[in-house]
């Protein structure tokens, strides 16, 4: 068939037309088979506040309306519970929304840009959506290694250094200190896009302090983790306020809709809900542990609502483990980096979701042939 439409710019035209991100509910398409248990997206499985739930409800009426492009008050709302002006808050369409923005204005063909191999992948793909020039560092000892991101960050003279604490895929952390020193030690000219998705459910002590006179530190949070609302789309970055100010030239002024902020509004004034949600997936955290354990495997120690398992060999095995766990309803993902790629990464769940788990991962195991 004749292309009848303009030529595709040469930066579009080189880049993949795929959907880099393979949701569950394409396997089940493909499978034809529903899945069971739904671990491997990290989405909360105990669900929003019922504060939210009602917001979401008592909105819809007025779905006729626009909602408001400066989501005054639940930058306000944000502000304050963080101690910050609410000129250093940016509000998004998720933390991969906003990661969007950033690399739009900041990545121009040939920036060159740091984050670690077989991390977070959507920045990396923003990044390549603009030309920018990736430099991936390995993990150290599941870990993010702030020596070699440094290292490399100097070298490269990068623009921008994309950094996950608590990290996803491996749940592993690194202490405020850690951060502290690694952000002191950063070119002014480079900027920390330091992504906290699973900051509230991680040890105290693990996030610094913040500091929105640091000109070069952006931090990104989600309402799609600990608050359970990640089919709404809401994130926010906390900065200082002429980098978040940036935002509003570039971003969809009307991205972040009504009821989203009406949800996110109320999710925010449910701390005990929060709190209770907080002790469920710490829970969830040992249950994974402990099947794992029973099956003489190790779990990776997570600061995430997530648990990442050795499963004691290579790739190719743990592959066949997640490929024998979807034949039996269950939905993970795995990392897919050299070494990291010999584990599996398991969502925290209540326990009758855990223990469809239970029961299918000795089969998965022998069927992968441990
Ligand atoms: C889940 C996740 C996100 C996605 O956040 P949204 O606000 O849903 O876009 C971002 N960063 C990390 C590290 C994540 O694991």
């Amino acid at each position: 068939m004749d292309k009848v439409f303009p030529p595709l710019t040469r930066l579009a035209a080189s880049l993949p037309q795929t959907v880099p991100f393979v949701g569950p509910e394409a396997i089940e398409r493909r499978t034809g088979q529903p899945f069971r248990a739904r671990l491997g997206a990290n989405e909360n499985l105990f669900g929003p506040s019922p504060r939210a739930l009602a917001a979401i409800a008592a909105s819809a009426a007025s779905t006729w309306r626009y909602g408001d492009p400066e989501n005054h008050d639940l930058r306000t709302a944000l502000a304050a519970k963080h101690g910050v002006a609410v000129e250093s808050i940016a509000v998004g369409e998720g933390i991969d929304g906003l990661l969007g923005l950033v690399a739009r204005l900041f990545i121009a063909p040939g920036t060159p840009v740091v984050t670690s191999l077989g991390g977070y992948p959507t920045f990396n793909f923003h990044v390549t959506g603009f030309g920018g020039r990736l430099v991936g560092v390995p993990y150290r000892d599941d870990r993010e290694d702030l020596d070699g991101l440094l290292a490399a960050v100097r070298r490269e003279q990068a623009a921008v250094i994309y950094l996950a604490n608590p990290d996803n895929p491996m749940g592993t952390w690194w202490p405020a200190a850690a951060i502290e020193t690694f952000i002191a030690a950063l070119p002014p000219t480079t900027l920390l896009l330091l992504d906290e998705a699973y900051g509230e459910m991680a040890p105290p002590g693990t996030l610094p302090s913040l500091d929105p006179s640091q000109p070069n530190v952006m931090r990104l949070r989600t309402f799609s983790k600990a608050y359970g609302l990640a089919g709404l789309r809401c994130g926010y970055a906390i900065g200082a306020p002429d980098l978040i100010g940036a935002f509003d030239r570039v971003r969809n002024h009307f991205g972040v809709n009504r009821t989203v902020q009406q949800a996110a509004l109320a999710a925010l004034d449910d701390d005990p809900y929060l709190n209770q949600t907080l002790h469920r997936i710490a829970q969830a955290r040992v249950r994974i542990a402990a099947i794992a354990a029973q099956h003489g495997l190790n779990a990776v120690p997570s600061a995430t609502n997530f648990v990442t398992i050795d499963c004691g060999r290579d790739g190719a095995f743990a592959l066949l483990v997640l490929e024998h766990l979807a034949r039996a309803g269950i939905f993970v993902r795995k990392p897919m980096a050299p070494h990291l790629d010999r584990c599996i990464r398991i969502t925290t769940a209540p326990d009758d979701v855990l223990a469809l788990l239970g029961a299918a991962f000795p089969g998965a195991l022998q069927a992968a042939g441990i």
